[in-house]
């Protein structure tokens, strides 16, 4: 699919490049301000929020870089409840300042569960800077420190943020059409996926 077909699978810009690079640019201030004198660990959660961690990056003076993946999705665009740890992170955290870089946070699920897991081994501090916050979506109690974008209840894609792997490398973030993942329009999906 190119890219001119991926722009007319969007219903909506909601952000566009601008309005993303100036909020990478605040929070990464921001950062630099609250870490001040220290050396934080920007944990980037895979494989959504790569486009927004670069960009945070280059607005901090001192941090270091791991990843992580989680899963909730399997493909789908609603949460199915169980989160796995696909891939861990390298770093030894004990003792550790965590920023957890989202692209997206929803249910809450999958950022508890990282929350939980880098508390219990022994990280001296875990905050969370979210690209977008689906408050609306919110089933457990998850708390996102930096806020790029407060999100309406809508699923979205574009700067990192995919359907089906898909859409990820456009610039903006946008309303992904209904019709491209309804059940009624299945095989007009299928076809377009390929
Ligand atoms: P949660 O565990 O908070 O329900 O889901 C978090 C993850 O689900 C996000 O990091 C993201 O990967 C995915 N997700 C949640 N809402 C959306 C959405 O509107 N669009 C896309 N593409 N992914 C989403
Ligand atoms: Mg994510
Ligand atoms: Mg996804």
């Amino acid at each position: 699919m190119s890219q001119n077909d991926m722009n007319n699978d969007i219903e909506r810009v909601l952000y566009s490049e601008a309005d993303i690079a100036e909020a990478a640019a605040r929070i990464g201030r921001e950062l630099s301000k609250d870490y001040d004198g220290r050396t934080p660990i920007l944990l980037s959660v895979l494989k959504g929020a790569v486009l927004w961690t670069v960009d945070v990056m280059r607005h901090i003076q001192y941090a270091e870089i791991e990843f992580i993946d989680v899963s909730s999705y399997h493909g789908g665009v609603a949460s199915s409840g169980e989160i796995d740890l696909i891939t861990d992170l390298k770093a030894d955290i004990v003792g550790r300042d965590i920023i957890i870089l989202e692209d997206i946070v929803d249910t809450g699920r999958s950022l508890k569960f990282m929350v939980d897991l880098l508390n219990k081994r022994g990280a001296a501090s875990v905050k969370v800077a979210s690209l977008l916050d689906k408050k609306e979506g919110r089933v457990v109690e998850a708390n996102v420190d930096y806020v790029g974008f407060d999100v309406p209840n809508a699923f979205v894609v574009g700067y990192g943020l995919d359907y089906k792997e898909l859409y990820r490398n456009l610039p903006y973030v946008g309303i992904l059409k209904r019709e491209v993942y309804a059940p009624e329009h299945k095989d007009t999906l299928a076809s377009n996926l390929g």
